[in-house]
């Protein structure tokens, strides 16, 4: 058992509440200290209510201490990506345009949260409306990787990854949309899932693209990862998209035998020709070897279509996103330029001085493609696509139980490397971003760490609603390598 409360995971939090060896005071005192003692460095935080999270720990114990404890989480902190709304708490979305606004209302996943007792500790950075791969595009700071403070934390829910790697809060919500919670997992060296479509509702999320996002877990373990992915799943009225599927203990699927059966290696993502690492291949690879020695049986599948992954995704989620940010106008809420001179240059400056220029690139390309003219040639040919990226891994899955690739094709890279580049930023996802086509579930876990000390990752994808054999996959290669436990030292 570690020492201080802070390096410990949810589920030993969760332990020790029930024994009473301490109490949720303890636990958010432990956190606070340490957000003060490293946070100044990382940057994962954008905000956080000291006295207001004392008071939510302090309303736990009492109810722990009379004996109505809301769950077996009564107590236990998490931090949300400021991406989700929590009443009463800031939803920036680190962008200028929101940067006043307070939710007036729970996201369903906030509820959840709170049915089962959680402490909601505070607000994650993240890229400007998650439009990103490095935490660089947020309109307040940066946050820093820290296993090296050279080096990116990934993106866009790095705020989500870097407060679990650094210890500053046991686990966290994030969103992934086209990799934003496996990309920086891996790039931090934690473990995180990008549920089913639908699995997780998204009422409360501020939407990015719409037929893409999902929030899900980062934690540094498998079990806490699945115990956070049953609080927050399931089937909820406010969200039309999410789906009435049974939510299965996922708990239980940790340490099933994986004996027998088949791990598919999609061979287009281990091609070297498209930017993969030697060092991160040669980590996967002993992955994959790891599930070999188990008994599985490796199985090499052809995704015929992943090379038009990249191009589709920037197509399909500027569209959504230029129709999902227009509700940003500067009349109902958030930025209002104050040199306006009627109704449409009042739109046109709040939206001007409002967004960050990667999200104005987002929505000039949505635009672009969703006009007249350029609807048939670019919006529906990337539709088309999508439904032949979703067969090819409905035919894989014929064929095997998972998939296993690389996360990221490299390790974290260095500040500002890629901030010019757009489009060498936007191959960071290549890997992380055929999933949320799909709708299919992904998890990204720590293998391995590169010659300069980074973490690499690998992602492990399933069919539809089967979490929970990503679940056994990942819980048996945690038992042999748990690499999300180790640490920076920071
Ligand atoms: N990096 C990708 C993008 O910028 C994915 C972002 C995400 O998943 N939110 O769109």
């Amino acid at each position: 058992m570690p020492e201080a409360l802070y390096q410990q995971t949810a589920t030993e939090l969760q332990q020790g509440l029930q024994e009473g060896a301490f109490k949720s005071v303890d636990i958010v005192r432990s956190l606070l200290e340490r957000i003060d003692a490293v946070d100044g460095d990382i940057g994962a935080y954008l905000h956080i209510d000291k006295a207001d999270a004392l008071a939510q720990a302090e309303a736990a114990d009492a109810r722990r201490a009379g004996g109505k404890a809301l769950s077996d989480w009564d107590g236990v902190p998490i931090s949300l990506k400021d991406a989700i709304a929590v009443k009463g708490q800031p939803l920036t979305c680190a962008s200028r345009m929101l940067e006043n606004f307070v939710s007036p209302y729970d996201s369903t996943v906030a509820s959840k949260l709170k049915d089962a007792g959680c402490v909601l500790l505070g607000r994650l950075n993240m890229d400007e409306f998650a439009m990103g791969s490095s935490t660089e595009n947020s309109a307040v700071k940066p946050t820093l990787n820290p296993w090296n403070k050279e080096c990116i934390p990934g993106g866009s829910s790095g705020g989500s990854a870097a407060s679990v790697a650094a210890l500053e809060c046991p686990w966290s919500l994030g969103s992934d949309t086209g990799g934003s919670i496996r990309q920086p997992a891996s790039h931090c060296g934690v473990v995180g899932i990008k549920p089913t479509y639908g699995r997780v509702s998204r009422w409360g999320l501020a939407a990015f693209a719409s037929s893409l996002d999902q929030i899900g877990p980062l934690a540094r373990s498998v079990e806490d990862a699945a115990a956070l992915l049953e609080l927050i799943s399931g089937k909820d009225n406010r969200d039309s998209t999410s789906v009435p599927e049974p939510v299965p203990a996922f708990r239980k699927a940790l340490g099933q035998p994986v004996k027998g059966l088949k791990v598919g290696l999609p061979k287009q993502y281990f091609d070297n020709s498209e930017g993969l690492d030697p060092e991160v291949r040669e980590a996967v690879m002993a992955a994959a070897r790891h599930f070999e020695s188990e008994g599985c049986e490796l199985v090499e599948v052809d995704l015929p279509h992943a090379d038009l992954a990249v191009p589709v995704y920037y197509i399909v989620a500027t569209a959504e996103a230029s129709s999902n940010l227009g509700r940003y106008d500067g009349v109902r809420y958030g930025y209002r330029s104050a040199n306006a001179s009627d109704a449409i240059d009042l739109y046109y400056k709040s939206r001007g001085e409002g967004f960050g220029e990667e999200v104005k690139r987002r929505i000039m390309l949505g635009t672009y493609v969703l006009s007249s003219g350029y609807y048939d040639a670019y919006y529906l040919k990337a539709q088309k696509a999508r439904s032949l990226i979703r067969s090819d891994f409905a035919k894989a899955f014929e064929q095997v139980d998972v998939l296993l690739a690389p996360t990221a094709p490299t390790p974290a890279f260095r500040r500002g490397e890629n901030t010019e580049d757009p489009l060498a930023m936007y191959l960071a996802d290549i890997f992380t971003i055929p999933a949320n086509l799909a709708g299919i579930p992904g998890i990204s876990l720590p293998c391995g760490f590169s010659k300069s000390g980074l973490p690499i990752g690998f992602q492990l994808l399933g069919k539809s609603f089967d979490e929970a054999s990503l679940l056994r996959f990942a819980s048996n290669f945690e038992a042999a390598h748990s690499f999300a436990r180790q640490s920076p030292e920071l």
